[in-house]
């Protein structure tokens, strides 16, 4: 059997690192996986599930004479991790990541980068509003998109390698500008999850009573938008944080498109809801049947 890696340290081993060690496994893809996770609790988990043959909390130790890193920590902790494994990070050895946003990732990881070793970008759209390594799945990235966006003059040798990774983890590969990345992704998953976010925390202001009937009657419309509310606020509030100018210039026109409908309710302007509506139905069904 020949491996696509000999060392892969998996950097936080939650949902998608832990996801990814399953797969890894699954295909044998890397002849050791190594778990490195500030929290010793996951990392007893990482052992205890089989996910790894060895876990340690020391990020910089995970790495060493490993030919594969794949950081898989919320993006606002990848310079923090880059800085405290860069010293250890041997000469030909491939970095990649997981991360949500691109551009700010980049600009984390390329300035503690060693001669030597390169970085290709990646972004799994796949997922769940679960944390931590219990939730993964081998299956979580079968048939789903996984974006890479390699900075220019990157080795083709690597994003091939990288692109074999996923391809072997069951995933689609689409190369992408960072920028068009975090564009797409702001209108396609963060702002949907600032609305859910937004929606569960206005219902929280009503008082007592529509509140309770909030809950028990959120079988509806309620329960579908809000789901991913329930996602891990850490790894949230940095893909926000990251993503600041993309999410602002799509939140700016989904208020204002917001404003038009909400004075069409006001001025009693049914065609006008009728043709957002019937527009917004058509677009939807054309995307559904595509998939
Ligand atoms: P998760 O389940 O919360 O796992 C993150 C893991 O990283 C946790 O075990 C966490 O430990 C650990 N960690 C946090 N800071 C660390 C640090 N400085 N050094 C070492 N370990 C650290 O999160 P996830 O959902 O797998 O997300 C991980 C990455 O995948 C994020 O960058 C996210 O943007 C990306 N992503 C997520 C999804 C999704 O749907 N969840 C989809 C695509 C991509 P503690 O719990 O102790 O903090």
């Amino acid at each position: 059997m020949s491996f696509l890696f000999k060392k892969t340290a998996i950097l936080g081993f939650g949902l998608i690192g832990s996801s990814l060690a399953r797969a890894i496994r699954e295909q044998a893809l890397a002849t050791m996986i190594v778990c490195g996770d500030t929290s010793a609790e996951v990392c007893r988990k990482a052992l205890d599930l089989k996910l790894a043959d060895a876990a340690v909390s020391d990020l910089a130790e995970a790495v060493k004479g490993a030919d594969l890193v794949i950081l898989a920590v919320p993006v606002g902790a990848y310079a923090e991790v880059m800085k405290i494994i860069s010293p250890s990070l041997a000469k030909g050895t491939l970095v990649t990541d997981v991360g949500s946003v691109k551009q700010s990732v980049i600009e984390s990881v390329t300035p503690h980068l060693p001669p030597g070793v390169v970085f290709v970008p990646g972004h799994p759209i796949a997922g769940a509003e679960h944390s931590g390594p219990e939730a993964g799945s081998a299956g979580l990235f079968n048939d789903r998109w996984c974006i890479l966006t390699p900075l220019p003059g990157t080795p083709e040798a690597a994003v091939e390698k990288i692109t074999a990774l996923w391809k072997a983890c069951g995933a689609k590969v689409e190369i992408m500008d960072p920028k068009r990345h975090d564009l797409v992704l702001a209108i396609t998953s963060h702002l949907p999850h600032l609305i859910a976010y937004s929606i569960v925390d206005t219902a929280s202001t009503l008082e007592g009573n529509t509140q309770a009937e909030v809950m028990k009657y959120s079988a509806g419309g309620f329960r579908s938008i809000t789901r991913t509310a329930a996602s891990d606020p850490v790894m949230w509030r940095d893909i926000f944080m990251n993503n600041r100018e993309a999410v602002l210039e799509i939140l700016q026109r989904f208020n204002e498109d917001l404003t038009a409908l909400q004075r069409a309710i006001r001025q009693d302007d049914g065609n006008y809801l009728h043709s957002v509506f019937s527009r917004s139905r058509a677009l939807k069904r054309a995307a559904d049947d595509k998939q």
